[in-house]
């Protein structure tokens, strides 16, 4: 099966947002065997998008168009699609009640204009937004579909994972199916995880592609078959062992993030942390207060940049910073002990290094940072030095930190089952 993309939106042709959908469409298509040959980007006038939908109904199997299903007059697809198939626009009272609902738990009426998103080309079929008011349709003429989803990429996503995906796979379009797992790492180079990884293939299927990150390597294993579920389980096999050879390295998988890791293993193990960040200046409180939940294990930082705030709020003695210097093992120890102190915290994180681009000595070059995790009955201290610029070595350390965290978690976990 082949897929014609069109996307609709003046935004997009004026440069003034990326056009996002075409990589996640042409990416989730391709996964499910379905080919895209073409993407049209067309601005919000009806005459030229009828003419865009009329030519592709004559050439495409599939066609999927983005945006224009909100209630405003630019908004235009679904009266444009009608308007090409000859078809009338019907209410779809399910999709008004939604609409309606989603107004109510919000405390507010619903405006007039709303009830536009409950107008449907005669025959489609609705497909529910998780997301938003605007549900996107379903059509089809002739044998060929026409998907219109909305603007918004988190409502695109919903609804193509939620109903365009589940009735594509169940039509039987899929040609050969490729699926791929993420796997990520830190704590070692591109460089590094490709020798570990050589024999167990490169470009092949399954196959292995490297993407480095600021601070972070993904390993991505893709993997092609006549059916998902042979995919899937050619994906399975290849990433075992990888995981067995990176298991040292590894942090999470897919879209999970390294604080949402953290995270769960700071509540698995019933602790709390309180950081004490110089160069990271908050990097890490922000990351682990991106979590839902994290009010549950993370009490507090401070962000200790000057030497006064080491001393005054971190209690980091005057003469240790004098003789060791801010950027030593010796300060990031006093400052992740303050801040387990200071927050009453089981754990106390301290981090103290040079991002650059100045400030580096050859003694203590750009990119060297102690790390510190202080935690009931000791403390463990290491050096690192983070290759790149500012943003770089910012990001490295922040994964450094949290992969003490989670390796102490993690040993604890292992200690207790031992
Ligand atoms: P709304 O109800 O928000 O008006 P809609 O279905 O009418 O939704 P648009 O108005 O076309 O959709 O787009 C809404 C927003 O979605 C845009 O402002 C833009 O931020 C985003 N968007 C639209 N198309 C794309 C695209 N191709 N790539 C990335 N973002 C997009």
């Amino acid at each position: 099966m082949q897929a014609e993309l069109i996307f609709t939106g003046t935004e997009l042709l004026l440069g003034e947002i990326l056009n996002t959908h075409a990589q996640y469409l042409g990416q989730r298509l391709t996964a499910l065997g379905i080919e895209p040959v073409l993407h049209t980007t067309v601005g919000d006038q009806g005459d030229r998008l009828a003419a865009v939908i009329a030519q592709a109904l004559n050439r495409s199997d599939l066609i999927i168009i983005t945006g224009g299903l909100g209630p405003t007059t630019d908004d235009l697809t679904k009266d444009i699609v009608a308007e090409v198939l000859g078809l009338p626009m019907v209410l779809d009272e399910p999709s008004l009640d939604r609409i309606r609902e989603f107004f109510r738990r919000r405390g507010t009426e619903m405006p007039e204009i709303m009830v536009r998103q409950a107008y449907f080309p005669a025959g489609s079929r609705v497909l529910p937004n998780p997301r938003g008011t605007a549900p996107g349709a379903l059509l089809e003429k002739d044998g060929r579909f026409l998907v219109l989803l909305p603007g918004p990429p988190g409502e695109v996503r919903a609804i193509f994972e939620g109903s365009v995906e589940p009735f594509l796979l169940q039509l039987g379009v899929s040609g050969t199916v490729s699926r791929s797992k993420i796997l990520k790492v830190c704590g070692i180079s591109e460089a590094m995880v490709q020798g570990l990884l050589k024999d167990l293939g490169g470009r092949g299927n399954p196959g292995i592609a490297y993407l480095a990150r600021p601070g972070e390597v993904h390993i991505r294993i893709t993997a092609r078959a006549p059916g998902w579920a042979a995919a899937e389980e050619k994906v399975a096999e290849l990433a075992a062992k990888v995981q067995e050879r990176v298991a040292g390295y590894l942090f999470g998988t897919g879209e999970e993030e390294l604080e949402e890791v953290v995270g769960q293993l700071l509540l698995q193990n019933r602790l709390t942390i309180a950081l004490a960040e110089s160069c990271t200046g908050g990097l890490i409180g922000s990351r682990l207060t991106s979590v839902p939940g994290s009010s549950a294990y993370f009490l507090g930082g401070v962000v200790a940049y000057d030497n006064r705030v080491k001393e005054s709020v971190l209690g980091v003695p005057k003469g240790l910073l004098e003789t060791y210097g801010a950027v030593s093992a010796e300060t990031a120890v006093a400052m992740a002990k303050g801040a387990r102190g200071v927050l009453q915290a089981d754990l106390g994180l301290g981090v103290t290094g040079i991002a650059g681009p100045a400030g580096g000595t050859a003694e203590k070059p750009v990119g060297l940072v102690y790390i510190a995790l202080a935690v009931p009955g000791g403390v463990d201290c290491r050096r690192f030095l983070f290759p790149g610029e500012r943003p770089g070595v910012r990001w490295g350390a922040s994964n450094a930190a949290l992969m003490m965290v989670k390796d102490y978690c993690r040993k604890l976990e292992e200690g207790t089952k031992a």
